[in-house]
């Protein structure tokens, strides 16, 4: 049975206090409470933010994931965040390849590859995203754009760091803007996703779907066959938006 996972990625939103506060009532809901094991719950604070959260965390369903790592473990990298450091404050997962790193930072498949293997290697569980720009959408090659990002994260990451991984689905026409993909349009990708990962053995990955997930859409596209659960921007600040998709998550028969 495939792992189902609901992680809200916060962005650069909240500041200690606010984290600490806004996880202490996620879990302190009935839908958390008695959201069943198999549906894991992750929450990704800014860096800052993390140590705070944790400490909310202690003792309940949810986990903690932190929105970037660097790919080496330390050396001379000014500003930037060890995964080592992540692994010992408590973080347990990382998203890697965000599309708005991707924009604003230049990062390419390569360095998520790295990134993705040197988190695995220190104890996190990658989050992995890929996705297709409205303009590839629409010139028909969102599979073999996603083909290729697969591919070549995996050259530099290494198969069996993708076996380890989780793998995030996230149009980058989606994100933000209240347009989610139809479920047809979300279960298609996904398919396609898990038979890429079939040719290495990697087909019990779970696999995210992520762009304007909502407590509305969010059951929807839980009943499809190939999507394992959600990456979450914006709904994910609300406790009350949050919760409600965790319960859609937690009424799904595991696949
Ligand atoms: C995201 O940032 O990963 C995301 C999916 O954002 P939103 O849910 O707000 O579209």
């Amino acid at each position: 049975m495939r792992t189902r996972i609901i992680a809200g990625n916060w962005k650069m939103n909240t500041t200690p206090d606010e984290a600490s506060a806004l996880v202490a009532e996620i879990v302190s809901s009935s839908t958390v409470q008695q959201a069943p094991l198999s549906v894991r719950i992750v929450v990704c604070p800014p860096y800052l933010s993390l140590s705070s959260a944790i400490q909310s965390s202690v003792g309940s369903h949810v986990v903690i994931g932190a929105q970037n790592c660097h790919h080496e473990e330390k050396g001379a990298y000014t500003g930037e965040v060890s995964p080592v450091v992540l692994h010992g404050m408590g973080v347990k997962y990382v998203i890697v390849g965000h599309s708005e790193r991707r924009r604003d930072q230049f990062e390419n498949n390569e360095l998520v590859g790295r990134k993705a293997a040197r988190a695995l290697a220190c104890g996190l569980t990658p989050i992995i995203c890929v996705g297709e720009t409205l303009d590839e959408r629409e010139d028909d090659i969102t599979t073999d754009v996603i083909g290729t990002q697969i591919r070549l994260i995996t050259s530099a990451a290494g198969e069996d760091v993708i076996k380890g991984s989780v793998i995030a689905y996230e149009p980058v026409w989606a994100i933000g803007t209240g347009r989610a993909a139809t479920p047809i349009q979300a279960q298609d990708v996904h398919a396609f996703i898990r038979s890429e990962l079939h040719i290495f053995g990697a087909q019990d990955v779970p696999i995210l779907y992520g762009g304007s997930v909502t407590d509305e859409n969010a059951s929807t596209l839980f009943t499809c066959r190939d999507i394992d659960g959600a990456l979450v921007g914006g709904a994910s600040l609300k406790a009350s938006s949050f919760c409600a998709i965790i319960e859609a998550a937690s009424g799904v028969h595991g696949r």
